[in-house]
Formats: structure tokens, C-alpha cells, sequence
């Protein structure tokens, strides 16, 4: 698809017709950003500018002539696809592989065959190992008359600073919710509010957005955060620990209900800065949210956030016992911990429970 057909990254795209219109391509891009905002589209798009045969004014691919149609396809010779291979059970691999590098290297030491440019689009760059990284660099130092690379990446932390430093960064944006609300209506079948509510959860992203769409605990959602956020506080330990164990049974859900519980804290300190309904994830418990707002202050919820953050940092960066954190979480959410806002709010929950 054409750059023009993008959505909503207009600095991204800008910068790119500027370079197209000004014959002022340079020979490596890193396109950074978060994950499902388009940034692989762009970078089809890109390769198309560079190889179509009758540009538009802005810069931008025709779309019709040869070129175009076949680098659609993914069919043109000058243009050059590389990104994780499949493996035979249906999975992909989990590096961009040296040989790859090495037989990009051994087509772009051949003369083009058709275009006036060389493109060469590169997904999930942050998936090449040291010595993968290492092999492309050659070719990003010297590319050759014509060639231009594309790097495309949701991580650029991960990529050799000498990587890094070769190649001009486009940043993309976060994408605007109503646009991932579409997206999401349109690829996954949501009706418009539960759409809506999925592309508050997806930050930005329709990557992100679609895989969460598919979650089951969505349907649970409400009754979830009515159980974990419970206005009548620690009236049911037993029922709090149980929930607690069954949670952390499903751990590829936990980061979900990490996010429900952030996202859901996070309404609760906007509306009680009295900002309007459109600016919460969960719109249609904006009611709910507001009468709670006016049960805890600023100091609980920020507790409540920051117990929140560190259970799963526990959970997935210090490989903590799941279930007892989980558990922990749970009580402290219950909000025995309030009365000791700068001691360990855990051993503030226990002693309160007991
Ligand atoms: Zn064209």
C-alpha cells in the first residue's frame, strides 16, 4: 500500500515525502515506534515510493504503474522483504538469521534489475542476534548506489548502537483511539462499545488491540475489577485469596489483569480530577467509577497503582511465586494498607486483616 494510506502519522509520513519530493533519500531508516501503529505498512510504502516509475508531486507510490503492483505483491526483484521465517509448526522463528543477511548481501552484489532504486525492508530488526547485527552492518555502511534500508522496530533499545547510529529514526506515534476502535470493528469483529473499550486497553496500538480482543477475561472484565476493587473492602479474605489463586492459574492472562486493574485506578484519578467520561478506558463503568472516586483519595489510589506495578515486576521480572503475590495484590487492593501510606503497605494489609 501507498504511504498515503497510513493512518494517523502524519509527522512520520511528512518526513518521508520531504525526503522523497527533496531527492533527499537517505540510505538507512529505523521506524520506531510502538508495535501496531503501521510502522510495517509505511515501510512497504516506502519501499514503493523508492521503486515506482511515476511518483506523485508528494512523493508518494502511484500505485498503478508495474513497479508498483509487483512490489505489492511482494513480488518486485529490487525490493528485498526480510523478517522471521516460519517454522514448519506454524510459529516463526525467534531470530532474523545470519544466512538471511548473507543472501540479501549476495542479491544486492548483483546489478538491479528493473528499478531505479533498491529496497530493503527489514521487520523486527530488533530480532537479529549480535552476529546477524554485525553481518548487516557492512551493507548499512556501504549500501551501493540506489539502495536504501528501512529498519523497522518496536524496540530499539535492542539493536546495536551501531545500527542505531547509521540509520535516520522516524518515530511513529501511538495511534488516536477512534482510529484503533475502527480497525478493531472492522478485523475483529467488535460491536462499537465493546470496540471502543479494547482500544482504550491498546494504547495506541491495533496490534496490540486485536490480540486483546481475543482474550476471554474481557467478558469478565467488570465482575473482575468489582471483585479486586470492592467498595465493602476486606469483607471476604477467603473469597480475595481464591480469586487471587485462580488468577495466577493463567498467567498469559495476568498481564491483562494487570493492565484491567492500571487502567481502572487510572479512571478513577481522573474522574476524581473531574475529567470527562471520554478521557476513561472504562467508559461504560464511568458511573461505578465516580461513585468510587468518592470513596478513596488521590494518596489510596496512587498505592493502589504502585502495588499494582510492583506485583508485576515481581511476577515477570523477578520471577516471583505468582499466586502469593497475586494474593498480596489482592488484599492490598482490599485497602487495609491505606492508614499507612509511606510504611510497607503489605505488612500494613496483613496486620490490618488479621
Ligand atoms: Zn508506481
Amino acid at each position: 500500500m501507498p504511504l498515503r494510506d497510513v493512518e494517523a502519522q502524519d509527522h512520520a509520513l511528512d518526513v518521508l515525502r520531504r525526503a522523497l519530493t527533496g531527492g533527499r533519500v537517505h540510505h538507512a531508516y529505523l521506524f520506531a515506534g510502538p508495535d501496531g501503529v503501521g510502522k510495517t505498512l509505511a515501510a512497504r510504502g516506502m519501499a514503493e515510493a523508492l521503486l515506482c516509475g511515476a511518483p506523485r508531486p508528494d512523493g508518494d507510490a502511484c500505485g498503478e504503474c508495474h513497479h508498483c503492483k509487483r512490489a505489492r505483491a511482494g513480488q518486485h526483484p529490487d525490493q528485498h522483504l526480510i523478517a522471521r521465517q516460519a517454522k514448519a509448526d506454524g510459529g516463526l522463528e525467534q531470530a532474523i538469521k545470519i544466512d538471511q543477511v548473507r543472501e540479501l548481501q549476495r542479491s544486492l552484489s548483483f546489478k538491479r534489475f528493473e528499478a531505479a532504486r533498491r529496497a530493503v525492508v527489514i521487520a523486527e530488526a530488533e530480532r537479529m542476534n549480535t552476529s546477524t547485527a554485525n553481518a548487516l552492518l557492512k551493507t548499512l555502511e556501504e549500501p551501493g548506489e540506489g539502495t536504501h534500508f528501512v529498519l523497522v522496530t518496536g524496540a530499539p533499545h535492542l539493536l546495536l548502537p551501531t545500527i542505531l547510529s547509521r540509520c535516520q529514526r522516524v518515530r511513529f506515534a501511538p495511534l488516536p483511539r477512534p482510529v484503533v476502535a475502527r480497525h478493531l470493528q472492522a478485523g475483529a469483529g467488535l460491536d462499537g462499545d465493546t470496540a471502543d473499550l479494547v482500544a482504550g486497553l491498546a494504547e495506541g496500538s491495533v496490534g496490540r488491540g486485536l490480540s486483546l480482543a481475543k482474550s476471554p477475561l474481557l467478558a469478565e472484565r467488570a465482575e473482575l475489577l468489582a471483585k479486586l476493587d470492592d467498595p465493602r473492602g476486606l469483607h471476604d479474605v477467603a473469597g480475595r485469596l481464591d480469586l487471587a489463586e485462580a488468577l495466577a492459574e493463567k498467567k498469559e492472562d495476568l498481564p491483562l489483569v494487570f493492565h484491567l486493574l492500571r487502567t481502572w485506578f487510572r479512571d478513577l484519578m481522573l474522574v476524581r480530577e473531574g475529567l470527562p467520561d471520554e478521557r476513561l478506558v472504562h467508559r461504560d463503568l464511568a458511573e461505578r467509577a465516580r461513585a468510587r472516586a468518592t470513596q478513596l483519595n488521590g494518596e489510596q489510589i496512587l498505592h493502589r497503582l504502585a502495588a499494582i506495578n510492583a506485583t508485576e515486576r515481581g511476577v515477570f521480572e523477578q520471577a516471583a511465586n505468582a499466586r502469593l503475590a497475586l494474593e498480596t495484590l489482592a488484599l492490598r487492593l482490599a485497602g487495609a494498607a491505606d492508614a499507612r501510606p509511606s510504611g510497607d503497605a503489605a505488612r500494613g494489609v496483613v496486620r490490618g486483616g488479621r
